[in-house]
């Protein structure tokens, strides 16, 4: 992954003003990602993983249900920002079915699915609160990860203290 230098930012996080010939308008992005098929609902969670608050500059479209003749998805568009292995798998656990389309010079580049991982490090705390990773202990949570088939669901485990975690994972993020 190559670092953009034309997210807009300064060494201080301003962010250079827009001209008014780009608002009002989703266009196509020069650099960045689009990330489509996301599970409806789910494109304010993502957008939670991927850190963008009040602080972000960088132009970000989002489409929430989306119609279409697969049915519904919400997409991100975001400018000027490639996403990292982790931000990847996070977003595994809320959306499986979501592809990462990275986009340079307006062209897509590198088109892929998200893919479920055996585990994840560091991404989601446990939710038991007597977890030793939520103790002052400086241990990284940890998580095996697999599918529930009864309930059709993604299924994390603790591997310190077993607590199993199928709803509202995105309420644990760290
Ligand atoms: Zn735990």
């Amino acid at each position: 992954m190559t670092e953009d230098k034309t997210c807009g930012q300064d060494n201080y996080g301003r962010s250079k003003k827009l001209g008014d010939k780009n608002d009002l308008r989703i266009k196509a992005i020069e650099n960045g990602t689009v990330i489509d098929h996301i599970k409806p609902g789910q494109a304010l969670n993502v957008l939670q993983i991927l850190g963008v608050n009040d602080n972000f500059t960088n132009t970000v479209s989002i489409v929430m249900n989306a119609g279409g003749e697969r049915g519904d998805k919400d997409v991100i568009k975001i400018e000027g920002r490639e996403l990292t292995e982790k931000e990847v798998e996070t977003i595994s656990l809320l959306s499986p079915k979501a592809t990462v389309n990275i986009i340079r010079d307006f062209d897509v580049v590198a088109k892929r699915k998200v893919s479920q991982p055996e585990s994840i490090c560091g991404v989601v705390r446990c939710v038991n609160p007597n977890c030793i990773t939520n103790s002052n202990e400086p241990i990284e949570t940890r998580f095996t990860v697999s599918e529930n088939e009864k309930m059709k669901v993604l299924e994390i485990r603790c591997i310190f203290c077993e607590s199993v975690m199928t709803k509202e994972l995105f309420k644990y993020i760290l």
